[in-house]
Formats: C-alpha cells, structure tokens, sequence
C-alpha cells in the first residue's frame, strides 16, 4: 500500500497518528533548520516538515526534492505552530520519518499553484499538468457530479440511456459534418454526428418512450469562446408529449441540478417568453434576464422630421443605463467605438444624458428641442443622472441585435451581470424557417424535423416565413443551455418540410430515406430537447469559456496542441483510403 491517507483528509483529531502518504511536491521551503514541503494530490494539500536537527540525512534529502517529484513519506501527525486557515488540513503537519521519491520531475513550464504563472497556450500544450490545479480539477470534479445527478434523475423518471452510434451518416443540423473516410468502402465517407437527432427519432418508433444519452457530438463551425468542436450533449426524447410535457419534465430537471450542485432554489415556474417577444424586448433569442434595460421603440419620438438619419431608419430603438449621465466624452467615444467594431457594425451611437435638474442634453441637441427631448425622457422612463443610448438602422433586426450587444456591454459596465445570479427562461415560438442568403434558401431555424405550430401549419404554402415551430430553448444568463422541439412524425408533413427546404423528393429519399420509411410504420407523437453539457458547467462554475470545464479541449483553431491534432498523415494511410490530397498552399 503506498499511502494511508490522502494529502485532504487529515485534521487536528488525527494528531499523533502515524501516517503514510503519497503525492507530487508543491513546494519546498527552508527556514533555518526545518525545511517544509507541501505534498499535494487530487484532494488537497499537507505540510510535511523535516527537521535537521533531529535528522539531518532526511532533512538533506528533503531540501533536494524539486517541485512535481513525486514522493511517499511517512511520519506523524503535528498540531502546527502556526495554523493556516486557507485549507482543511492547516491545523497539522506532518513529522517525517522517512522520505521515497517515487519519481523525479523536470522542473514544470509553470507553476502549477491556483494563480499560476503560465499563459494559455502552455498550460494547452502541458494540459495534463494544468490539470493537477485545484481550480481545473474542481471544474472536472462539478462535471462528474453533475452527469451523476442527470442520470440518477431522468432514470428515476424511466429514461433509458442508449448508445447512438458515432460512425453514421451525415444529420443536418446547421453546421457542417466531420467526416471520416471508409477504407473498407473506398471513396465513401461516414460523418460524425451533429447530433443524435434522427437516431432517437427512430429509438420513438421503436417504442422506447423515454430515451437519454450524455453524448458527444461534433459540428465544424467556426470557433468562438462557448463552442468547441466536439462537446456533449444531455440529449433526450420523449414519445407522447405535447411541449408542455417536456418543458415540465426538463425545467424539473434544470431546477434539481439547480438545487443539489448549486443550492439555488427556483419558487418560481421560469419565465417563458415567445421569440419575437424576446427580438422586441432584448434584440435577443437569449436574452440575458439577469438586468432590466429594454429597448425602448422611439420612432414616434425622433422621426421629427429633423434629423435625416432618424427619419429614414426602419427602427429607432434606446436604452436606459442608469446612473450613467456622468459617463466623460471618453467614455461615449469608447462605447461608440464598441458599437461601430465589424463585429457590431453600427453606424454611429446617439446618446442623452438626462441631468440633475431634469433638462436633457444630447448628441443631437441641434435637431431637437427640449420639448422632444422632454418626450424621450419620459418615453424612456429616466431620471435626473441617467444615460439614455440610441441606435438606428435601416435593417430593424440588424438594429435590435447591435442595440443588444450595447446592452450587454452596459450590463457588464454596470456590474449587473453578476455570475452567482442565475436568470433561466424558455424562448418559445420561434420562426420555422430563417432565410439564408449563403444557400439562397429557407433553412430550418432549428432542425428539419421540428413540427410547426399546429395554427400556423396552413401557411407553409403560403407563407412559410410566418410559420411558428413547436420549439423551444432554455436561456440561462444570456446563454442557450438547451433546446429541443416537438418533431414531425407524419411522413406527408416530413416530406413537405422537405420540399419547403428545396429538396428534390430524390434527394430527401437518399439521405432521409430511412427517417420517412420510419415514420410509415407507426410513429408516435414525439419531441426531445437537448442540453449542452459543457455550458452548464461552465455557468455553475462561472467560468467564461466552456474550455474550463473540458478535460482536452481544443483552441480558437480547432486545434488540440497537446496532441499536435489535427495533423498529416503518412501517404500509405491516404493510399489505403483511395485518398488524394489537393491541398492549396
Ligand atoms: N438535436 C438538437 C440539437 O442538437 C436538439 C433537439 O432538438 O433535441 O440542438
């Protein structure tokens, strides 16, 4: 046995316990004659203390330990001198009796302590190191117990988790699919799945009635902070259910992972909002509900005929950020700036500061009178030192979303966007289709297998942009943390959605043959929502990138710099594949 105690346990009601433990050097120090190492491991950190005077050859041996060797020492358990209250075990140490280094170490390329020394990129490349830190470990620690509570709940409710598999055929859910090379198939291709999506369709009309998989699944999508390559999904299904059942059945669920892993309990049912609602009020499909500040439509207002800007937008919209009329010409200039950035795309930013005695003085004081401005305040409901912002675009929804991100921005300023403050609500209604100029075409806002609303369904010839999908997401914070949709289990309605989506009925037949031929032998009623796994553990462990709470994640460009992947592979590989590459320099 190479230890008795872990480097986490021991306590003053241990003292004069002789021990063995074992684990990686934290730190060395000398002090005069005593030389103290901190031993650390997965669950936490203890002082061994080494003393020349009473054994000057251990001692000797201690002062040579570098950090991250690993060692296993023996001793007795001390009452320390002088405790340190910062961690569970600072109220002993450890006498050592005898020292084994169990393995030397080079000397690590940073420091791995909490407040490490090391940049992103190394800690990516020495991964397995970063993850001997408290902080990354916890994150993986939350994961764990987290997909231990989503089992142990949706089985409690008779969810079966089944294995999809990941070798298949392409799903479309928006992105484009990883594909794999078949050597036994030459010059065909399997894809990674986006989702499950259409396997647990046919898990439905297979009678299984309630189906789970914590799966991977894989999109290559351009990267941004909260999207990985591959992630996991709580992927669900249900038979005989309306969206209620479902939304029911899983914000029961998001307020038990709530309450066991978090201790925040929910009295109230969330928030449900239809997604124009949402565009109007937040210029966002996932509004952040943690802070007020909404728009506010200010055509009536401005369009005076005096400002041509104004007057020839299709949307006029402001808001309130309170307290903030003593923002300095600087600080408006930055907050222009942030709004006119490509990545936003404003034109410009108008803005008012309503001042201590009530009079408003604005950007565009020379177009307005203060009768106006007047009105603006009141439309806007501000007070005597608040700061009211103005965008407007001749695109009205381009508009809103540029007016959310300055919301967001102003939210984040205000410290309004407090991470221990959790805002969860479901966007409801959403558009069946969204029109993509990329493809020239309707695509489905969320998948090709959503049902539309049952009052909407006599517009799909007619007016298929009008038509509301039996869809819904879950927003936590201003981020999607599911989502899901009650699907189509009608062969005739799956082939029309179809058609609407500008498949000829051959090319539905070859990729979604199997689906329809499904569907024609008793399909039950059915929907199913997913949850991303990596963003709710991101958000209850406040963190700012899903990155945080993934053992191996990759970086900004897909890449995985631990493992040099992705990479070339030799030409016998290519060969038995049938593969030529055209690689364009
Ligand atoms: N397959 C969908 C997704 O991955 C979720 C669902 O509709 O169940 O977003």
């Amino acid at each position: 046995m190479y230890r008795t105690k872990t480097c986490g346990e021991l306590r003053l009601t241990n003292a004069g316990e002789s021990v063995t433990l074992a684990g990686w050097v934290q730190r060395v120090r000398k002090m005069g004659a005593m030389t103290f190492v901190d031993l650390r491991d997965r669950y936490g950190i203890t002082q061994l203390v080494f003393n020349e005077e009473t054994n000057a050859e251990l001692c000797a041996a201690a002062n040579k330990l570098g950090r991250e060797f690993v060692i296993q020492v023996e001793g007795t358990v001390n009452e320390r001198y002088s405790k340190n209250k910062n961690i569970p075990t600072g109220d002993i140490e450890i006498i050592a009796s005898k020292l084994n280094i169990l393995n030397e170490s080079e000397i690590p390329p940073f420091t791995i302590e909490d407040n490490t020394d090391g940049g992103d990129d190394i800690r990516m490349k020495y991964r397995y190191l970063d993850l001997r830190r408290t902080a990354v470990r916890k994150n993986l620690e939350l994961r764990h117990r987290m997909c231990i509570e989503v089992r142990n709940y949706l089985s409690n409710l008779g969810f079966l988790e089944v294995e999809t598999p990941m070798l298949i055929g392409s799903t479309p859910e928006g992105a484009r699919d990883f594909v794999v090379p078949s050597r036994m198939n030459p010059g065909q291709f399997y894809a990674l799945p986006q989702s499950p999506q259409t396997l647990k369709q046919l898990l439905m009309v297979s009678g299984f009635d309630r189906y789970f998989q914590i799966v991977k699944c894989f999109r290559d999508e351009d990267l941004r902070a909260d999207r990985q390559p591959e992630f996991t999904q709580i992927d669900c299904e249900m038979s005989f259910v309306t969206q209620e059942d479902i939304i029911q059945t899983f914000e029961g669920m998001a307020k038990h992972l709530f309450k066991t892993l978090r201790g925040v309990e929910f009295d109230q049912p969330f928030l449900r909002l239809p997604w124009a609602e949402a565009m109007r009020r937040f210029g966002s499909d996932k509004p952040d509900m943690r802070f007020g500040m909404e728009f506010v439509e200010l055509d009536d207002i401005l369009k005076t005929g005096s400002f041509p800007v104004f007057d020839n937008a299709a949307y006029i919209g402001g808001i309130c950020a309170p307290g903030c009329a003593v923002y300095t010409r600087k600080q408006l200039d930055q907050l222009t700036d942030f709004v006119k950035r490509p990545q936003i795309g404003a034109k410009g930013l108008v803005y008012a500061r309503v001042q201590d005695d009530g009079t408003v003085k604005s950007s565009v004081d020379k177009f307005y009178d203060q009768t106006i401005l007047q009105q603006l305040k009141e439309k806007m409901q501000a007070n005597p030192g608040d700061l009211i912002l103005i965008l407007s675009g001749d695109d009205a929804m381009k508009t809103r979303k540029q007016l959310c991100e300055l919301r967001l921005e102003m939210g984040e300023r205000l410290g309004l966007r407090d991470k221990n403050k959790f805002a969860l609500l479901w966007v409801t209604e959403f558009p069946m289709f969204e029109w993509s100029d990329e493809e020239q075409r309707l695509m489905a806002m969320h998948h090709p297998f959503t049902h539309p609303m049952d009052e909407d369904i006599h517009l799909l010839d007619t007016d298929p942009a009008a038509v509301r999908a039996d869809a819904y997401d879950m927003v936590c914070n201003g981020v999607e943390v599911g989502g899901g949709s009650i699907r189509i289990h009608d062969p005739q309605l799956q082939e029309k959605m179809f058609e609407i989506l500008g498949f000829t009925p051959e090319k539905a037949q070859e990729q979604f043959g199997f689906l329809m031929n499904a569907f024609k032998y008793g399909a039950p009623p059915h929907g199913g929502l997913a949850y991303g796994l990596d963003r709710w553990v991101s958000i209850f462990a406040g963190l700012d990138s899903i990155r945080d709470c993934i053992a191996f994640p990759k970086n900004n460009s897909g890449r995985d710099v631990m493992l040099d992947a992705p990479s070339a592979i030799d030409q016998k590989q290519l060969d038995e594949l049938c593969l030529n590459l055209n690689v364009k320099e």
